[in-house]
């Protein structure tokens, strides 16, 4: 793998994700200087506390001035805007790219603030935790993981390659994929467990308040898994349902279909049919074990 190297990295949302890449990039000395943005002050004073960037700013179009590398990772929700405030600050030749968990939205709102010559490299480093903001990053959190980059197709070849070395820097192994491709297969690996999560946890909490006590005294059973899912941010996630509509809506047709499958077998005693599907998924579990995925 060849050096990668920035004079100024510009971080738009500095939470989980963007905290993790100024960790990588502080780490490797990728960028002379980092320019961290956020909304809120609480976030760049704890940016300030945990050295993550050479300056901070709450305006975006600031943020961007002169950098040749510009990484947006605030939800999608503000996207729009952000690209909007971006778009006439960006230097000629500058790299913008993502980080965001929906490729089509992220390219449907950024792509028309940006002026000709700014390079757009969509991108999703499939890594994270159920925890949010510049405390919770961490550098190692790339490691070993994929990184989907979904690049347009009239994109500049050169700042594709500067973005797969920066996130093959950061220990990713690094794919490229159509935007809509990119949505269907994370609607099924990612926003659908996310969503089956969020429900199963829902439920349990609507329960009866005696029921509610013994769901968290028992929750080894299965139920600890689809909470530490469910307590991902709620932003993000509101984020990527409305912004990934179609796949997800297609993926949970199926899966319901499937459920409503397992409903009849479980009600008319058929057996074969649970042992059959259970001994197909354990296969997969194994499959992502041996891929180092676990
Ligand atoms: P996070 O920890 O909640 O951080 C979000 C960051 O965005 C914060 O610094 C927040 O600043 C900032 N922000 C929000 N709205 C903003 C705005 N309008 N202008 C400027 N900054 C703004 O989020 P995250 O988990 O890093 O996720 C960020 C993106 O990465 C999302 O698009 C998500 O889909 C994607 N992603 C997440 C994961 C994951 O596991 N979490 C994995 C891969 C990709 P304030 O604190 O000031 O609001």
């Amino acid at each position: 793998m060849s050096e990668v190297h920035f004079a100024r990295a510009a971080l738009i949302g500095i939470g989980l994700v963007g905290s993790s890449l100024a960790h990588v990039l502080r780490r490797d000395k990728l960028a002379d200087h980092i320019v961290a943005c956020a909304r809120r002050p609480e976030t760049l004073a704890a940016v300030e506390r945990l050295g993550l960037a050479d300056t901070v700013t709450r305006d975006p179009a600031e943020a961007v001035k002169d950098a040749d590398l510009v990484v947006i990772g605030t939800p999608l929700s503000a996207y729009a805007e952000i690209g909007r405030r971006v778009g006439p600050a960006l230097a000629p030749g500058a790299i913008l790219t993502d980080v965001g968990s929906v490729k089509g939205a992220a390219i449907r709102d950024l792509a028309p603030s940006l002026p000709p010559g700014v390079h757009l490299v969509p991108g999703h480093p499939v890594a994270g935790t159920e925890h949010s903001g510049p405390e919770a990053g961490f550098a190692e959190m790339f490691r070993d993981r994929w990184c989907i980059l979904t690049p347009l197709p009239e994109g500049d070849a050169p700042a594709l390659d500067k973005v797969t070395r920066l996130w093959q820097a950061a220990g990713m192994k690094v794919v490229t994929m159509d935007p809509e491709h990119h949505d269907m297969v994370l609607a099924i690996t990612s926003h659908l467990p996310h969503l089956i999560a969020y429900t199963i946890v829902g439920t349990a909490t609507d329960l009866e308040d005696t029921l509610k006590s013994e769901v968290i005294k028992f929750s080894a059973g299965g139920f600890r898994d689809f909470t530490r899912i469910a307590a991902s941010d709620p932003v993000m996630w509101r984020d990527v349902f409305l912004n990934n509509r179609e796949a997800v809506l297609e993926m949970l047709q199926r899966f319901t279909e499937d459920l409503t499958a397992l409903q009849r077998a479980i009600r008319w005693g058929e057996g074969d049919k649970l042992e059959d599907l259970f001994t197909r998924t354990r296969a997969i579990r194994r499959s992502i074990i041996e891929a180092k995925q676990a």
